[in-house]
């Protein structure tokens, strides 16, 4: 700084400090400079041709209106921007950064994964009994919806919001149109990527099915909105609307979503929507992955020799699989170009990153930091990943894998099972995560989710388990269990399954290679394993052989036969006698 320069600008400060109100107008005209106004939004908004009425820009049906869903808007109201726009938008507002990749980078705030305990479904004539209500599926009644809807409304109805239309499942056939109304400019881009972008033309001309409304700062008042806590994701099946509100966490709207699938395609379209990813080998044979989160659902369906269906949302109708979605949304813990090189090279302008942290001092992505959470993501639209099918669609599957994450280490990493034993594992949805990253917690946490999938599935578990098995019976698909999880002992002992050998496996099965070999049953839990795999060391195939103390592998596998027979005597009295043989043995001694 120049002195003469240093020198007016202590007079000027001398003089500012004298004087409040010259202070508050210099700090009002430095704000005008800093931020982009929204003059200037709309002037580039009227270069880009886009129509310009009242406080709303962007593209839409001339007949789509906010007051028709009781939104009196008095601020900005942004309709289906364009990628660079909502990017432009999220900087501008200070409410993201740019990674050197050229992703968005936004941290998601408080909530850094769904919250499925503040998840409710309306309760009315069309849920009362076709909703399976259980410790995932909460009611909610009419009248506190209603109440907590509007006080949205009205508490949106003065900001900013972002408006766009997509849809939902990739056959048209069984078609959902979208709206969101995001409070957030990157909620509003997160939708674009993970649901089907609808043309330009049709935009001008689509209707909604449903609307999502998405407002994270707004916070519930639990003693008077009837909700658990300040935050709430909730499902109105008669009116369609999904609100959520108190949580920036994305996938609650993506999750919402197939949580309404999962209600409507089984009962009202005879399809089975599933919690699965699926891709297609180069003769078209189909594969699907069921899995909980972190089982290994998007990085295994990424394989640069397949085509990509999806990576998390299916419906398998009578002679197709097709995807929900547009988009992926894939977890970035420890993500580097060489394990997983479809996902990291998918990392670009148009992407959102969340929660991650850059190395110091520059904007280069450590994915091996997950200081504010494990659960670090990125989403981007489909068409990211290099090979893809144009429309998300197959034909029927040939394989079905049941990905499961064994953090005690006692499943084998492959095995094949017989039709009941598909349907026993099916209802069970068993997974066993590390308990956390808390020092001196080493003891896996265990997880029956139903369907693999249970936070989402808002019917009965065994409606979806019948789909599953007539489908199962009526083609011949070889159904395998892949334990992506530990090996040579339990989580602190063993380590989990390299990814290249996983992937290896599920190669071998794909091609056949595992067609003609020996099998063995495991003594506990029946699954046939096969004594080789191509590329696989064959010591690893049964996990007893990998454990250094065998006793304490017994004690292991028999105490998990115990959890998972316990699980299941819920399911009991709905299951035959071919499923009901595929439990595993309990030991007595136990
Ligand atoms: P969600 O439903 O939450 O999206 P997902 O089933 O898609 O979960 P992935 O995103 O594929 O799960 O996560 C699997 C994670 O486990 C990845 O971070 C991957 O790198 C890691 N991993 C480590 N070893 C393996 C393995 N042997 N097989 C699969 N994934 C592995
Ligand atoms: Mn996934």
């Amino acid at each position: 700084m120049r002195d003469s320069d240093s020198n007016g600008l202590q007079i000027f400060l001398k003089h500012l400090s004298q004087n409040f109100d010259t202070k508050r107008h210099f700090f009002l005209k430095l704000m005008t400079k800093v931020i982009p106004n929204k003059k200037r939004l709309d002037y580039l908004c009227s270069r880009n041709n886009l129509s310009h009425q009242m406080n709303e820009s962007g593209i839409k049906n001339p007949s789509a209106s906010l007051s028709k869903i009781g939104l009196n808007h008095t601020a900005n109201a942004y309709w289906n921007l364009s990628p660079a726009e909502l990017v432009e938008h999220t900087i501008s507002r200070g409410l993201g950064v740019l990674a050197d990749s050229g992703a968005l980078v936004v941290d998601t705030g408080k909530f850094r994964g769904r919250a499925p305990k503040d998840k409710f479904t309306v309760r009315d004539e069309k849920t009362a009994n076709t909703v399976d209500w259980n410790n995932v599926n909460f009611p909610i009644e009419g009248e506190v919806f209603d109440k907590l809807y509007q006080k949205v409304l009205n508490y949106l109805s003065s900001k900013d919001i972002w408006v766009r239309d997509n849809f939902a499942c990739a056959d048209p056939i069984y078609r959902i149109n979208i709206r969101t109304i995001n409070e957030l400019p990157w909620g509003n881009l997160f939708c674009d990527n993970m649901f089907l972008r609808p043309s330009l033309e049709e935009i001008k001309t689509q209707e909604p099915d449903w609307i999502i409304i998405n407002a994270p700062k707004f916070l519930a008042d639990p003693a008077v909105d009837g909700t658990r806590e300040k935050n709430f994701a909730m499902i109105d099946f008669t009116k369609r609307i999904i609100l959520i509100g108190g949580t920036g966490y994305t996938g609650e709207m993506k999750k919402g979503i197939f949580t309404v699938l999962n209600f409507w395609l089984p009962q009202e379209k005879g399809v089975l929507s599933m919690h699965c990813s699926a891709n297609v080998g180069k003769d078209d044979d189909v594969a699907i992955f069921f899995g909980l989160s972190g089982t290994g659902k998007t990085t295994l369906s990424a394989d640069p020799d397949r085509r990509l269906i999806g990576d998390d949302e299916h419906g398998w109708t009578e002679d197709s699989v097709f995807n929900f979605e547009g988009g992926c949304y894939a977890k970035c813990v420890n993500l580097s170009a060489e394990n997983e090189p479809q996902i990291y090279s998918a990392i670009k302008f148009g992407s959102i990153l969340e929660n991650i942290e850059f190395y110091p001092g520059s904007r280069k992505v450590d994915f091996t930091n997950i200081s504010k959470t494990e659960n670090t993501r990125v989403s981007y639209p489909i068409e990211f990943i290099d090979n893809i099918m144009k429309p998300s669609m197959g034909g029927l599957p040939k394989n079905i894998f049941f990905l499961t994450c064994d953090a005690f280490g006692v499943l084998p990493p492959i095995s094949k099972l017989t039709p009941g034993q598909a349907m026993y594992q099916f209802l069970s949805g068993y997974t066993a995560k590390v308990a956390g990253t808390e020092a001196g917690i080493t003891e896996p946490q265990l997880t029956f989710s139903t369907c693999f999938g249970a936070p989402f599935m808002p019917l009965h578990p065994t409606k979806y388990a019948e789909m599953l098995g007539e489908k199962m019976t009526k083609q011949k698909v070889n159904v395998w269990m892949i334990n992506t999880g530990w090996s040579g002992g339990s989580y602190g002992t063993g380590k989990r399954m390299k990814l290249s050998y996983t992937r290896a496996m599920i190669t071998a099965a794909l091609r056949g290679e595992l067609d003609n070999v020996q099998y063995q049953a495991h003594e506990v839990f029946g699954l046939m394993i096969p004594q080789t795999c191509p590329n696989v060391p064959a010591e690893i195939l049964n996990p007893r052989n990998t454990w250094a103390d065998k006793t304490l592998y017994d004690t292991k596998a028999a105490n998990l036969a115990v959890q998972f027979v316990h699980n299941f005597e819920k399911y009991a009295d709905k299951a035959n006698a071919e499923i009901l043989a595929a439990a595993p043995k309990v030991n007595a001694k136990v």
